[in-house]
């Protein structure tokens, strides 16, 4: 944890959550909420963002999990950050891995949907984080420097961007880098922040993701520069996330 710094809990629902059930699960996480030190973020599917502002209100914000850079146009499919914003969003998750894989996003489309968030007054949560080849070949430190370098926009530091580190391998799969291996990387994090963006770099928020689990968030929260979980998985059981945002402190 970085002193002074407040930390951020954040889910990533991705394709999952009806209406009932995600307004549910909103609502228990709501009335959880109270008096922890960290903040709370759920990012929904897109269609749950409204329907989850009245439950949130105050208490849980509300973020996107992509956005296109885009302000408008045809793009069909595509949702802007302004219709995100609309929709009461102040977050949205760029770059997650599974949008780098899938839809073979670059780190240089990811900037650009970052300053598309930035526009619309959104805090873009970038996603960054080596494949399990990259660590195997002691390469993981340089590709998540690459991507950072590549990824984060001019004005990401005075908007309080937040940057999340997640081993590709480690997502879904119940592993997790060691301890060690994780203070390495954001300690490096930190100090590219602290480069990139003076003054700003050093209270940025840097999470990590990847397999967090109430049985291990004590142990990742309370390393140097991880300010934060995002999680996904867990994410989807109310009293677990509560107890990885109770770990935060
Ligand atoms: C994620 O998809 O961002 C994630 C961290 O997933 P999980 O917690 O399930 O590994």
């Amino acid at each position: 944890m970085t002193p002074g710094v407040r930390p951020l809990i954040a889910g990533n629902w991705k394709m999952h959550g009806l209406a009932a059930d995600g307004l549910a699960l909103a609502r228990a996480v709501a009335a959880g909420a109270a008096g922890l030190k960290a903040e709370l973020l759920i990012c929904p599917p897109a269609t749950l963002i409204a329907p989850l502002v009245e439950a949130c209100a105050g208490v849980v914000a509300l973020g996107g999990q992509d956005c296109h850079e885009a302000a408008k146009g045809a793009h069909t499919g595509d949702i802007s950050a302004a219709m995100l914003k609309d929709a009461g969003a102040s977050y949205v998750i760029l770059g997650h891995s599974e949008r780098r894989m899938a839809y073979r996003e670059t780190s240089h489309r990811v900037r650009a949907k970052a300053e598309a968030a930035l526009a619309a007054g959104l805090i873009p949560v970038v996603c960054v984080g080596e494949p399990e080849d990259d660590r195997l070949l002691g390469r993981a430190e340089e590709v998540v420097a690459e991507q950072m370098a590549e990824s984060l926009p001019a004005g990401f530091g005075a908007a309080g961007g937040v940057v999340a580190y997640e081993p590709v391998w480690a997502i879904g799969t119940g592993r997790t880098p060691t301890e060690a291996d994780i203070a390495a990387m954001h300690a490096m994090m930190r100090a590219k922040l602290t480069e990139s963006f003076p003054g700003a770099g050093a209270g940025l928020r840097l999470l990590y993701g990847g397999s967090v689990k109430p049985g291990n968030a004590v142990a990742i929260l309370a390393l140097p520069h991880v300010d934060g979980a995002l999680v996904g998985g867990a994410s989807l059981v109310a009293e677990d996330f509560l107890a990885i945002a109770r770990a935060a402190g």
